[in-house]
């Protein structure tokens, strides 16, 4: 394995040449993958059904984890990067990385780590796959909706390092501010998550800080602070508009009575308890409440 990441790192160099023309998205075909998964298991199917969702939830992290490798060069798609030539990105017509040779190579050439824990879930998730696709399926939904859990919250994790919302396409946007909201339906999923963010949120809570509902995924994980984000579901935003989602969601949070902050001039002022409370100068300072 470490073989293959120096080869790589020696034969590339630094310099990237410029990524050929093509007009197909990765990020979207996955994410649309990811929520039919997660839609499956929302509607509560049978282990008949269930073995839809594990397929898309394997046909989806790939994808994505296909695009993250693509942003950094897109020669990282070919399995052999020898064989790299812009035309068949094109055509289509080659042979893409495969699962653990992608995951290799996006620890050695793009910094994308998984912990031991990560990796087995994720090899958990292929060998399933396989299972279906070659023999019977023989998992209950409970073993299927947890380790789809495990696998989301990775995933997440992995779009909120890597993703930048701001460059990727309408549509990408669009699935991955909806996910959160179909993910709040999916009870082993919320269980799973809260126990990984429990120590963070303890924290936060133990320094005081005010929680709210997130307007994306609904979780009281949505903090007041300089992050201005939520712990559940990473969901932030421009101050001005977590200002109005917030007063939208929560009946108790109301625009403060000058909804217009004097020091900055923004519209971001919300009462909280007796305070009121400049979203953008929090975001801003780095103030806490
Ligand atoms: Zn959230
Ligand atoms: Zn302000």
């Amino acid at each position: 394995m470490l073989g293959i990441g120096i080869g790589i790192g020696i034969g590339l160099g630094r310099r990237v040449p410029p990524p050929p023309k093509v007009t197909f998205d990765l990020l979207e075909n996955g994410l649309d993958f990811i929520t039919s998964a997660v839609k499956i298991i929302n509607q509560k199917s049978d282990n008949k059904r269930m073995k839809y969702a594990l397929l898309h939830l394997s046909s989806g992290i790939e994808l994505i984890l296909k695009e993250i490798l693509m942003l950094h060069d897109w020669r990282f798609l070919f399995h052999d990067i020898k064989d790299a030539r812009p035309e068949l990105i094109q055509t289509g017509d080659f042979e893409s990385v495969r699962f653990w040779k992608a995951i290799n190579r996006l620890g050695s050439e793009c910094k994308v780590r998984f912990s031991e824990d990560e990796k087995k879930t994720l090899t958990e998730l292929k060998l399933k796959r396989n299972k279906i696709e070659h023999f019977r399926i023989n998992e209950t939904v409970s073993s299927i909706t947890s380790l789809s859990s495990r696998v989301l919250n990775i995933l997440i994790r992995i779009i909120n390092e890597q993703i930048d919302l701001k460059k990727i396409s309408p549509l990408s946007r669009k699935l991955i501010k909806e996910l959160p909201r179909e993910l709040s339906g999916f009870n082993s999923f919320v269980t799973e998550r809260n126990r990984i963010i429990k120590k963070e949120y303890d924290i936060q809570i133990s320094r005081g800080k005010i929680n709210l509902l997130c307007p994306s995924c609904l979780q009281q994980k949505f903090f007041i602070d300089s992050a201005l984000s939520c712990i559940f579901c990473n969901y932030t935003n421009e101050p001005e508009i977590i200002a109005s989602e917030l007063v939208k969601i929560s009946p108790e949070i109301k625009m403060a009575e000058k909804k217009k902050c004097e020091k900055c001039n923004t519209i971001a002022v919300i009462q909280v308890g007796e305070k009121d409370v400049c979203l953008k100068c929090i975001n801003k300072n780095g103030n806490s409440v």
